[in-house]
């Protein structure tokens, strides 16, 4: 039983190791491993977007003319999950991040770039500096020049900016309200002046109407009496004083008729009523719808 699991074996005595034939593999091969994509990216050919942690079984290389510090930089190869265009990127030692390469942009590093630049103007700067003295002196007298300038800037601004408070609170309102005040002013003369021209209007117009009556009273006469017929009946009691008073006026008043003759009707409720003003012309439409009755 103890010679069934041998844990030993025997070399002969001319045994070299290095005679062993090696198995050729060639340096750059690839290897397949499965990783995740270290950063957003998206692809060029379809626009499909790959977030960082998607899980793929990439193909893994060696870069072979590039080192960093001696550390070997790795590629990657991995296939879009949509249109299947190749995609690769490089590990970046330098930065301990990966860099985009191939089929693919990067994205959501804005942010970063924008540090990165910074840094790289920092380091620029502060080179620069190291070797040379003068160089110092002038960075410190232009930080010194640009912090006033801005001051200057702000100092300038909030000037400004008073300057045009005043004007917006008090004068710009000043001027508002004497404008309004103005346009009421306004719109009240010329309301009064309207009322002026209408009063004036009106009384030419009576006037006219008052002159007129005498010359067309052949016009009018005629048709009043058609169209007054149906009331006279109703009329002829409440208007005995009125006939005999106008009788004589009845004539210039038929004028009246022309506008009002289908009030005539109506009219002769309102004619009893005791209104200095409006006497004329009531008692005118009286005698007309007497005219009938005449
Ligand atoms: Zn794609």
């Amino acid at each position: 039983m103890s010679e069934r699991k041998v844990l030993n074996k025997y070399y002969p005595p001319d045994f070299d190791p290095a005679k062993i034939p090696k198995l050729k593999l060639p340096k750059d091969r690839q290897y397949v491993v499965r990783l995740m994509a270290p950063f957003n990216m998206r692809c060029k050919t379809c626009g499909e977007y790959i977030y960082k942690g998607k899980k793929f079984n990439a193909r893994k290389e060696t870069v072979q003319n590039e080192v960093y510090l001696g550390l070997p930089i790795f590629r990657f190869y991995i296939k879009c999950t949509r249109c299947l265009a190749e995609i690769t990127f490089k590990t970046d030692p330098e930065n301990t991040d990966y860099t985009m390469e191939h089929g693919a942009t990067r994205n959501f590093q804005a942010e970063k770039l924008l540090e990165e630049e910074e840094k790289r103007m920092q380091k620029e700067r502060e080179e620069e500096e190291l070797n040379n003295p003068m160089k110092v002196l002038e960075n410190r007298t232009k930080d010194s020049k640009l912090e006033m300038e801005v001051l200057e800037n702000l100092q300038e601004l909030k000037e400004l900016n008073q300057r045009q408070a005043n004007v917006d609170f008090e004068a710009m309102l000043k001027q508002y309200k004497e404008y309004e005040e103005e346009q009421k002013r306004k719109e009240q003369e010329e309301d009064e002046q309207e009322m002026k021209a209408m009063l004036e209007e009106a009384q030419n117009r009576r006037l006219l109407v008052d002159s007129d009556s005498d010359e067309e009273p052949a016009k009018s006469r005629t048709k009043p009496v058609a169209e007054v017929k149906p009331t006279d009946i109703l009329q002829e009691d409440p208007q005995p004083q009125s006939k005999k008073l106008k009788t004589e006026s009845w004539e210039r008043s038929v004028g009246k008729l022309n506008t009002k003759s289908q009030l005539a009707g109506l009219v002769t409720v309102k004619k009893q009523k005791p209104d200095p003003t409006l006497a004329n012309g009531m008692e005118n439409q009286g005698t007309t719808a007497d005219t009938g009755n005449c």
